[in-house]
This record gives structure tokens, C-alpha cells and sequence, in this order.
């Protein structure tokens, strides 16, 4: 084990929340180990200022949970304890040992079971801070900090692969693989986010595993997709998936669009570099809008088929909304408060091609409207060819309501114009 003294590194106690602190010297008082991991250490490490705060200990969940009121345990695959003050949530941990080949009682106890495929059902054995260490993803998210004696503890070599700047799964790439495909995704994750490379090994075993992500439970893909897109680094994260191909493992039927229609990447690129410039300025965010980009070719496809067999456009997008997105959620489930305004930012696609009357003067009230006018601007900026649309909404928008009737050529009759026919409809 390194042990690496207070000189020789960067972090500064200033920059850890108060909440991780108290958290560790209550543990502490109570003769328990605690101390700082993961992300946090990586991140301070970096210079950087870490989101959320981890903390590793030898006291089990219960006796976290005794210790602070604020508390509830979580998990049933992997067991945590969160400890809340106020806004600010800590994860405590308690160390994982050993199990996979272990044969002893405890080793087969109901704490840890695998799948016959090698899967890590669950993961409740617990063990040393030095058993902890092996056990986590990355070598740089298995540092460990002290904030009494301000001391990094290192057991495999994190520290030289976080200046080398490095992504390096611990042990053997293709076993930790098995035991918990999503690691794979967290690697890209974090070598897009911390724009590290892959180690040789790293990356070579995922070619390899990356089929045994069809393993894994829809709801914990969705988690693990609003992690990869929402951190701020969604392009380079996209442009990750797509070397390793493992974007087909989230959006199969997106992977598959992406093959013959060459607009689809421009789109889903340019929503991703969206939301990061969004985030970067500190503006909300929704993975709905995402996930109405990375469906839309999709949809689009199947609106086009449908429309084809005589449908309404409008019905024909209705119904292939409706498709798309119960495909999809046989991959990765979409809560309905999601799917619900991806469905409404797609049908208003096709409401926005109408710039007359009453309906188009309204239309700039609703509620969906914002969010649909960007991804119209979206589909633009991808060289969906829209008659200059964006551009006329951009400035009819800016109108008083008076004069957006006026230039609608309503006079409030609300009476429809008779559709051109033959005409091409530009979604
Ligand atoms: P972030 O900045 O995204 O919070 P993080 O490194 O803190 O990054 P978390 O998802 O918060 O990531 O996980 C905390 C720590 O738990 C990680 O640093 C890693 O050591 C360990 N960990 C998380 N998920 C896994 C996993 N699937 N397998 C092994 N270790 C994991
Ligand atoms: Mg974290």
C-alpha cells in the first residue's frame, strides 16, 4: 500500500464538504475507520470540485444507520447508506471483501450471489479498506483520503495512472466485465469526462464483453444513461460509445438508423453538444430532450413508413411516437414524465411546419413550445432541410400576439386553410 503525506499531493481540506467531514469524524469517534473515496479523491486530485462526496468505513450499514439520524440504507444489490444534511446526500459505504472464488461459508452466504454467467447479483460481503480497494471499478477511483492526517492511501497504483491519465479497470478487465457489464460504460464514461485514454487491456476487453449488457435490467441502463449524458460531457461520451459500439446496447434501433440515414448523427451530436453548453452555463436540463434527439431518427423512419400506408401525418407520428418509444423501453425503461414531453416535442414538429392562423399565433403560448422550437433549431443545424422554419419561428415569436395574428393572416376566425396537396411535408 502507498501512502502518500500530506506534501506530496494537491487536496486541500477546504474543498471537501463539510457534510463528508462531519460524517468521517463522527465514524471515527465512534472507533470506526472512515475515510474519503472514490470520485471525490480522484477529482480533488485533479484540482477539480467533486460533485458528490463518498466515504469508505468498516462499520457495517446498520451501525452507519444507527449513528446518524439523517440516514436510510439503500440498495439491495449493493447496500449504501445515505446520510443527508440538508440538500447535501453522502454515500457511505461499508468496505466490500472478497467472494467470487471464495468457498468458504461466508463466501456462499445470501450476502453475494453470481449468475451462472459469472454477473454479480449482489455484493454484500464486507472486508478490509485493502479488500475494498480490488474491489472498486478504476485504479483512479480507488484512492482513499485521510482528513485527519491529510494522507492518500493508494493500492493499485491510481495515482501514477491519474497523472498518466489513464482509465485502467483493476484485476483482470474481461472478469470485472463479467461480474458487472456496466462497468464498461463507466469507463467511457469517465474517459470521456476526464478525457483520459483506455488502457490497452482496458479497452481490448470490451469488444469482448460488450454483449453481456443485454444482461442487465432496463432500470439501472436508465440510470446509467442519465450519468453518461447529463455529466457535461455528453458529446465526447457519445463520440466514446460509438468507438466502442456500444451504443447499440442502449438505443439498438437508434444504432441500427444511424447505418443509412446520414442526418441522424448530425442531430443526436448536435443535442448532445446542446445540453453540455447548457449545463456549462448553469441552465436546466431534462433527458427528455436527449432522448426525443437519439429516438428522433428513429421515429422520423417510422412516421415515414406509416405515412406511406396512407396514414395522416399527424396520426402517422402519433402512432410511430408511440412505437418508438415501447421499443426502446424493452432496452432501457423511459419513465412516462420523460417519454411523455419526447412525445409532445416530436408531434410539435409537425404542428411548427404551420405558419398560418389562428393555431400558428397560438402555438407560441404553449407550453411545449421552447423546448420543440430548439429541437427544430436542432434539426436545422443537422442540414434537415425545413424551408428556413427556424428562422421564421425565431422572429414570429418575438411578435405581440396582435401582430402574430396579423401576420398569420387570421382574423381570429381560426378557420383552416385547406392543406396544398402534393405538398411535402419538411419533419
Ligand atoms: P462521479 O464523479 O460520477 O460521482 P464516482 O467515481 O464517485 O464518480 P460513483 O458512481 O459515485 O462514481 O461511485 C463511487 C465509487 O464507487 C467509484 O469511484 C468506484 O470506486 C465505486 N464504484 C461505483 N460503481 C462501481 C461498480 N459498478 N463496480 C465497482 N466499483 C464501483
Ligand atoms: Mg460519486
Amino acid at each position: 500500500m502507498n501512502v502518500i503525506p500530506r506534501e506530496q499531493h494537491k487536496i486541500s481540506r477546504d474543498h471537501i464538504s463539510s457534510g463528508a467531514l462531519k460524517v468521517i469524524s463522527r465514524l471515527r469517534e465512534a472507533d470506526f475507520q472512515a475515510y474519503l473515496v472514490g470520485g471525490a479523491v480522484r477529482d480533488l486530485l485533479l484540482q477539480g470540485h467533486p460533485k458528490d462526496f463518498d466515504v469508505a468505513t468498516d462499520a457495517t450499514p446498520e451501525a452507519v444507520n444507527d449513528l446518524f439520524r439523517n440516514s436510510r440504507i439503500i440498495g439491495r444489490r449493493f447496500r449504501i447508506v445515505h446520510v443527508r444534511f440538508g440538500r447535501e446526500v453522502i454515500e457511505v459505504t461499508t468496505f466490500r471483501g472478497h467472494h467470487d472464488s471464495d468457498t468458504s461459508e461466508r463466501g456462499r452466504n445470501a450476502h453475494s450471489q453470481q449468475s451462472a454467467s459469472g454477473l454479480l447479483l449482489r455484493d454484500n460481503v464486507f472486508g478490509t479498506l485493502e479488500e475494498d480497494a480490488v474491489r472498486r471499478d478504476l485504479t483512479v477511483n480507488a484512492l482513499y483520503y485521510d482528513p485527519e492526517t491529510e494522507e492518500v492511501f493508494d493500492h493499485v497504483n491510481g495515482l501514477q495512472d491519474l497523472q498518466d491519465r489513464a482509465i485502467r479497470v483493476i484485476g483482470d478487465p474481461e472478469q470485472r466485465y463479467t461480474e458487472d457489464p456496466v462497468r464498461m460504460l463507466r469507463v467511457l464514461r469517465f474517459a470521456a469526462k476526464l478525457n483520459f485514454s483506455l488502457e490497452p487491456t482496458t479497452a481490448e476487453a470490451i469488444q469482448k464483453c460488450a454483449h453481456l449488457l443485454l444482461e442487465i435490467p432496463s432500470a439501472r441502463l436508465f440510470d446509467e444513461f442519465l450519468k453518461l449524458f447529463l455529466n457535461g460531457s455528453a458529446a465526447a461520451t457519445l463520440e466514446q460509445l460509438l468507438e466502442y459500439d456500444l451504443l447499440r446496447y442502449l438505443f439498438p434501433e437508434t444504432a441500427a438508423e444511424l447505418e443509412h440515414d446520414e442526418l441522424a448523427l448530425p442531430l443526436i451530436r448536435a443535442a448532445m453538444r446542446n445540453t453540455d453548453t447548457r449545463i456549462a452555463q448553469g441552465k436546466p436540463v431534462t433527458p427528455a430532450f436527449q432522448l426525443a434527439a437519439l429516438l428522433w431518427p428513429v421515429a422520423r423512419a417510422q412516421a415515414d413508413q406509416l405515412e406511406e400506408q396512407g396514414e395522416s401525418p399527424l396520426a402517422a407520428m402519433h402512432s410511430a411516437a408511440q412505437l418508438t418509444i415501447a421499443e426502446a423501453a424493452r432496452h432501457i425503461s423511459i419513465p412516462r414524465r420523460f417519454s411523455q414531453p419526447m412525445r409532445e416535442i416530436w408531434e410539435f414538429q409537425l404542428r411548427l411546419q404551420n405558419r398560418r392562423g389562428r393555431k400558428a399565433a397560438e402555438l407560441v403560448d404553449q407550453r411545449r413550445f421552447r423546448a420543440a422550437y430548439d429541437f427544430l433549431l436542432l434539426r436545422e443545424e443537422a442540414g434537415e432541410y425545413t424551408d428556413d422554419l427556424g428562422q421564421w419561428w425565431t422572429e414570429f415569436q418575438e411578435l405581440p400576439m396582435e401582430q402574430r395574428l396579423q401576420q398569420a393572416g387570421s382574423r381570429g376566425s381560426g378557420r383552416r386553410r385547406p392543406r396544398k396537396r402534393g405538398a411535402k411535408p419538411v419533419a
